[in-house]
């Protein structure tokens, strides 16, 4: 499942790329272009842009609110998304590719020296570089995809 989120929704994309979902951003203007994007690439359209319709050849999702949370919740109900856990934190949130492993001895001066001395793993975007490992909001962004995934199970 890839998708494809209007810019005013950049938040909610930067989520479904934590957790592990292609998710690139588009302009809506003009639609024509956001429509083609879609459809050759596969990708689903999410958005709060009521200009934006379903269409024979791309299926759209209208975003019923604006609360973050709620929009991961109408997305994985609508679609019954997958929320799996190795998946999660696959990518980099801010260029939506997948992040490497990287040794540990290489990110020595780049990371604060707390988190060096306490992570063993670390991951670095081969796009932006930056240094990815389990920190605190990973734990928030985990206890999100379990609600959601409870949610998603029950309905
Ligand atoms: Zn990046």
């Amino acid at each position: 499942m890839r998708f494809l989120v209007t810019e005013e929704c950049i938040r909610l994309a930067r989520w479904l790329r934590l957790m592990g979902y292609d998710a690139a951003t588009a302009s809506a203007t003009p639609l024509s272009a956001l429509y083609r994007l879609a459809h050759n690439e596969a990708r689903v359209v999410v958005t709060r842009n009521r200009r934006v319709q379903a269409g024979r050849l791309v299926r759209v999702i209208h975003l019923a609110s604006q609360h973050l949370e709620e929009q991961l919740r109408q997305v994985a109900q609508e679609l019954s998304l997958p929320i799996e856990p190795s998946k999660a934190f696959s990518r980099c949130d801010v260029c939506n590719v997948a992040v490497e492993p990287i040794e540990k001895a290489r990110v020595k001066d780049r990371v604060p020296p707390y988190v060096f001395q306490t992570q063993q793993a670390f991951h670095q975007c081969p796009a932006c570089h930056r240094i990815y490992w389990a920190a605190t909001h990973y734990q928030r962004a985990r206890q999100v995809f379990d609600r959601l995934r409870q949610e998603v199970r029950r309905a």
